[in-house]
């Protein structure tokens, strides 16, 4: 995938200088004449890199950079000051205030180039290790902690912007039984494929996670309670009608669902990440209750986990 590079320099010059220098790596380059310019950009476009002139003449580079540092969205972006002077406190600063290099000007081709190579290879290599860390191993599909994380997020822009969103969680069926009677290698594909049934149905802005076990969470932004309960429905029929076989036998598998909505809770004061879960939690306890192989939704009045009592029927 091709990095951007954002450059934030008072001079124009400078950026149509580094614009040709850098042309033959495989960059996209976005431009900011001043700091606040800059923060902005740095914010909105997620750069893989900063080149931050230190000498500007509103906020310095060190300023935007303490800014940059300061909030949660830019801290991890790394930053490459460009400094003037062959001044050792300026750059001995730059990197207290958590720049990753300095580039001294005027550039040497070279080493701008070798330089930016190293700062974007550096990050390339941890957004890999960050984005490992919260995938699941076995399915591939995001882990506990980034579901966790997610709906926070999620919880909180339902709030702010007042939108739906939705939450399936989904449990297989008597998945110890199937342990015991075609091994742990066999329940293993079993996760892998019910895994890869929730990834290819999510929509790109769906969260597809790995909950635990043989549990897994769909977390369903912008999504209300009808259209949660229709992609349930149709990840049980898949899940129902998937082809396993385990030395020359067929082996069916079934799951139930829990599933819950933002639109259920009556009290927006009660809403939070904890209330979804909970509430999808006892929906699903309702479905296994049930005779499992069903969804069921949590109901309105759903403040606690949901029993049988408040549980609704699905479809
Ligand atoms: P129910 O229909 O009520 O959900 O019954 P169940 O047997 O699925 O539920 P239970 O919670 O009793 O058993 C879950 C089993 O899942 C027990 C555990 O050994 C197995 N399990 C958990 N994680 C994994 C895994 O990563 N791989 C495999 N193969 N099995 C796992
Ligand atoms: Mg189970
Ligand atoms: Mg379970």
């Amino acid at each position: 995938m091709t990095q951007t590079i954002l450059i934030i320099d008072d001079s124009p010059d400078i950026h149509q200088l580094l614009k040709v220098r850098l042309k033959n790596l495989d960059l996209a380059l976005a431009h900011a004449l001043s700091g606040a310019e800059g923060i902005v950009k740095a914010a909105e476009a997620q750069p893989d890199l900063i080149l931050l002139d230190v000498h500007m003449p509103e906020a310095s580079g060190f300023d935007v950079c303490r800014d940059l540092k300061a909030h949660s969205s830019t801290q991890d972006i790394p930053v490459i000051f460009l400094t003037g002077a062959a001044d050792v406190d300026q750059k001995v600063l730059g990197f207290e205030l958590g720049a990753v290099d300095y580039i001294q000007k005027p550039f040497d081709s070279a080493e701008l180039n070798a330089r930016v190579r190293a700062a974007l290879r550096t990050k390339r290599f941890q957004d890999m290790l960050a984005q490992r860390a919260m995938i699941d191993g076995l399915t591939g599909l995001w882990n506990r902690t980034h579901f966790e994380m997610r709906l926070q997020d999620e919880v909180a822009a339902t709030q702010r912007y007042d939108r739906p969103l939705s939450l399936i969680m989904l449990d297989v069926d008597h998945f110890k039984k199937l342990n015991d009677n075609h091994g742990h290698p066999f329940g293993d594909e079993v996760l892998q494929a019910v895994g890869e049934a929730l990834a290819d149905t999510a929509r790109t802005s769906d969260w597809a996670c790995r909950y635990g076990g043989e549990e897994f969470a769909v977390i369903l932004r912008e999504t209300n309670l009808e259209g949660a309960l229709i992609l349930a429905e149709r990840l049980r029929k898949l899940i129902e009608g998937l082809t396993l076989r385990n030395k020359g036998q067929d082996v069916q598998v079934t799951a139930s669902f829990g599933v819950s909505c933002s639109e259920l809770c009556m009290n927006p004061l009660d809403f939070s990440r904890r209330w979804l879960i909970t509430s999808a939690d006892g929906a699903l306890y309702a479905a296994k209750h049930a005779g499992r192989n069903r969804v069921r939704f949590a109901e309105q009045k759903a403040t606690v986990p949901a029993t049988e009592t408040n549980v609704g029927d699905g479809i």
